[in-house]
């Protein structure tokens, strides 16, 4: 049996020695520890909660390293916080672990501290069972005012943050887990350490009227958005903003491909009203906020794409999510 494995090491221990720590984090009134989370919501806000599961051999390779998998199992859960433009409170985790690896616990424990301090998120509960690996996170954050997919109307504009297409052009990257292969750590980066755009969500907060954050793909993503604000949308497919990743690994149009139907992303889709739009280009002028006007709403109920002013049907990826 190899030294890292400690299979005496016990529930309780393993909570203690690896998720349990003294929190002096807002409005935890109870932590870890008890039969319950007992917790405060700041006065006056709503909470948004959400949870993502990742299932070993489904979402992510079983070798994956454990610090990686931590980073991503939480970023993706704040980054439906960041759609919602709530900011992060709490978060707990219900971990299934064939068995008790004192190695992959350390790496993961150590990932998750680190994100979760870097986004100010505060792990206050959890589970712990034994099985195939499968990693769950609830986030819950505070919202004063809490964007959803609904309220998009005709004339508004759609931005996009960041750049799109590094997601889906990682992945085969990804599942390849080879190391020395070029754009490794590009692809690393890209797939478990996306960032949940939590700052430009309190920054457009104020005046957007819909968002969501791209994780199936733009086209699918701005198709909730047409669909829960009875809508539609037209997007410039040669404004789109095509990440480095995608463009250096792939020929012209397959990364376009990439950025417009690709997810995994994590970056916001939003929609503003025309009459904020001087408000949303001095946020982007000052360089506190990077987003990209990609089309508008209109009236129907779908999403039109035009490439060169015509109608384009971006062709398929080719890759599918696992
Ligand atoms: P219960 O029997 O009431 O479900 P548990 O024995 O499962 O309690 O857990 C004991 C305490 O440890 C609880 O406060 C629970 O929230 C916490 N906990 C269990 N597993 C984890 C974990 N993986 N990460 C963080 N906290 C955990
Ligand atoms: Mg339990």
């Amino acid at each position: 049996m190899p030294a890292s494995k400690e299979h005496t090491l016990g529930e309780f221990d393993l909570i203690r020695r690896f998720f349990a720590s003294e929190t002096d984090a807002d409005g935890v009134v109870q932590g870890i520890g008890d039969d319950c989370a007992i917790l405060l919501p700041p006065p006056g806000q709503l909470l948004a909660t959400s949870v993502d599961t990742l299932v070993s051999e489904v979402h992510f390779p079983a070798n994956a390293d454990p610090a990686d998998l931590a980073n991503r199992a939480l970023r993706v859960n704040l980054s439906d916080l960041a759609a919602c433009a709530a900011q992060p409170l709490w978060f707990t985790l219900a971990l299934t672990l064939p068995e008790p690896d004192t190695v992959w616990l350390e790496g993961f424990s150590r990932g998750l501290r680190e994100a979760a301090q870097k986004f100010g998120i505060a792990l206050v509960g959890g589970d712990t069972t034994r099985g195939p690996l499968c990693i769950t996170i609830q986030v819950t954050g505070a919202a004063e005012r809490p964007l959803t997919r609904a309220g998009a109307q005709p004339g508004d504009l759609v931005y996009v943050t960041g750049e799109l297409g590094a997601g889906a052009a990682a992945l085969p990257l990804v599942l390849s887990g080879d190391a020395g292969a070029s754009h490794w750590v590009q692809a690393r980066n890209a797939f478990y350490y996306p960032q949940p755009q939590l700052e430009a969500a309190a920054l457009i907060a104020p005046f957007a009227s819909a968002a969501l954050d791209v994780s199936d793909g733009l086209l699918a993503d701005l198709g909730h958005i047409c669909e829960q604000s009875g809508v539609g949308a037209e997007v410039h497919a040669e404004k789109v903003p095509v990440a480095e990743l995608a463009a250096q690994t792939l020929d012209h149009d397959a990364a376009l491909a990439m950025a417009v139907s690709g997810g995994d992303d994590y970056q916001l889709c939003f929609t503003v009203p025309a009459q904020s739009r001087s408000e949303l280009e001095r946020l982007v002028s000052a360089g506190v906020l990077e987003a990209t006007e990609i089309g508008r709403v209109i009236e129907g109920n779908a999403v039109r794409m035009l490439k060169s002013g015509a109608e384009w049907q971006p062709p398929a990826t080719g890759y599918t999510h696992f």
